[in-house]
């Protein structure tokens, strides 16, 4: 596995690749792996004939406040991590790199970022896609893999490459979850083993809108009593910052499930800050 931090480096070998017609898929990460990373790495080594895995904890995706800085990063162990999974190259740029000091350039889909997690991170998508969108530029992956766990950023980047004519296929993975449930997350780190206990709370509250679905109650707004009704018993130190149940493509919020629809929230737990979400099918009546 080649390890490159300089991203022309990057760009000449990948575009001998391109023309060769060879296969490529990128893993984009901030690091600090975990099995979630590495199903989206397997999914990419099984599937491309080269696997390029990005290291870079994109400070344009931070605003002010958040935590750029105390972000955990192991570079030493995520690199024997990507080495074992079978990556070809490691790209792990300095920020200086990627952005110049009068960086200007930005690339938005407000429809789908001003929901969600766009309420709180106003900025959060716009370096998301900016950064998404210089690394398509640079590698030209014929395939990009991205977690569901991060539902809405999964949806922005569809649309870009969509609205953009990117010559890359964007594809969403299922999320890698710990034994007790627990969405996994390199932002776990942050937890206090009282809050790690409770932390599961999050899905299990989820799970509650899919039990009730199922017995018939279709409205949302019931649903969403049933959820936070859970959370308050089992997650008294969580504290929401959003639960919202939409439309999965278009995140259009949804007030009665005909078919469909995505239930997603946010919840505030000590440092932490743990995001989940849970497709949600109505029975067939
Ligand atoms: P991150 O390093 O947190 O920016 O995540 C890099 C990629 O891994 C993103 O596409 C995430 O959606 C994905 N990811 C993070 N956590 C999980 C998880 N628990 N299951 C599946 N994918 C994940």
């Amino acid at each position: 596995m080649q390890i490159i931090h300089d991203p022309n480096e990057l760009a000449a070998l990948c575009r001998g690749w391109r023309f060769s017609g060879l296969h490529t898929v990128l893993v984009p990460t901030m690091g600090y792996f975990h099995e979630g990373h590495k199903s989206l790495m397997r999914a990419g080594r099984e599937s491309g004939d080269r696997l390029i895995v990005s290291l870079f904890v994109n400070p344009a995706q931070f605003g002010p406040g958040e935590d750029l800085a105390a972000y955990p990063r192991d570079f030493d162990r995520d690199a024997a991590i990507a080495r074992e999974m079978g990556a070809d190259v490691l790209f792990a740029p300095a920020p200086d790199a990627m952005y110049l000091p009068d960086h200007a350039t930005w690339i938005e889909v407000p429809s789908l970022s001003g929901t969600l997690c766009g309420l709180t991170r106003p900025t959060h998508f716009r370096g998301v896609c900016t950064v998404v969108a210089k690394l398509f530029l640079l590698i030209m992956p014929t395939t990009a893999l991205f977690g569901e766990k991060d539902w809405q950023q999964l949806a922005i980047l569809r649309r870009m490459a969509l609205d953009l004519n990117m010559p890359v296929s964007v594809k969403g993975l299922p999320i890698v979850r710990e034994a007790d449930g627990l969405a996994m997350s390199s932002r776990n780190a942050y937890l206090t083993p009282e809050e790690r206990a409770m932390a599961p709370a999050l899905q299990q509250g989820l799970l509650q809108a899919a039990r009730l679905l199922a017995t018939g109650e279709r409205d949302t707004a019931g649903l969403a009593q049933a959820i936070r009704a859970y959370w308050e018993k089992q997650l008294p130190l969580g504290q929401e910052e959003y639960l919202s149940f939409v439309h999965p493509e278009t995140l259009v919020p949804v007030d009665h499930i005909e078919n469909t629809a995505l239930v997603a929230a946010a919840v505030r737990l000590g440092k932490a800050r743990l995001i989940d979400n849970l497709l949600l099918r109505a029975p067939v009546a």
